[in-house]
This record gives structure tokens, sequence and C-alpha cells, in this order.
């Protein structure tokens, strides 16, 4: 089956990266059209292979979905830099909210 080339080319691809977008893992794979990865990861998302960052209105990322490796994200405001960070705990009123993601946004020390 294609697809499941495609799929593994994306989980290759995202082990070795920690965030890429659509546009850049559709650039990294030849021979597939945009809608075809496009339909791929969202076909892994939907099966928690690879989970969506959402990193600004208009910035959406992928990366694996380890459960060994849960992180936070940090974005410069300034030069778009992004960074892992550990995830804190956060009291949050339990039951009214369903937290998927939290963003960490600022400046980050070379633009400070
Ligand atoms: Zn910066
Ligand atoms: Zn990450």
């Amino acid at each position: 089956m294609r697809t499941n080339i495609y799929k593994n080319k994306i989980v290759a691809l995202l082990k070795n990266n920690h965030l890429l977008s659509i546009a850049d893992i559709h650039t990294k794979i030849k021979g597939a059209d945009y809608s075809t990865i496009y339909r791929n990861v969202e076909q892994l998302v939907a099966a928690g292979t690879i989970k969506r960052v959402v990193l600004g209105k208009d910035t959406v990322m992928y990366e694996m979905a380890n459960e060994h490796d849960q992180h936070d994200h940090f974005v410069c405001t300034n030069c778009g830099l992004v960074d892992e960070v550990e995830q804190l705990s956060r009291p949050l009123p339990i039951g009214k909210y369903v937290i998927t993601d939290v963003l960490f946004r600022g400046v980050c020390h070379k633009c400070r």
C-alpha cells in the first residue's frame, strides 16, 4: 500500500526532527502531493502515533506522541525559536477544562 509507505516515512522524519509542519514533511518526502501528505498526517494523529502542536494561529506542527517524553513548548515571539520545556504541574479547576496542550510564549535569551 502506497499510503503505508508515506506513513512510515512521516514517522521516520518525525523521529529525527522535533517539530515539522505539513509543508516541511511535503518538501522532504519526494513524489507525494500535498493532500496525500496532509491526509496521512491526519490519520497518524487520529491513530495517536503523532500529535499536533499549535504554536500560533497559523503555525501548526507535528511531533511524535511519546508517552515517555511529555513536554511543553516555548515560542520566542521575536525570532520564532521553539524549545522544549519541562511540563509544570498546573492547578486548574478540575472538571472545568480538559487541557490538551500548554504553550509558553515570551522572548528567548538571545532576543532579550
Ligand atoms: Zn528569540
Ligand atoms: Zn515537542
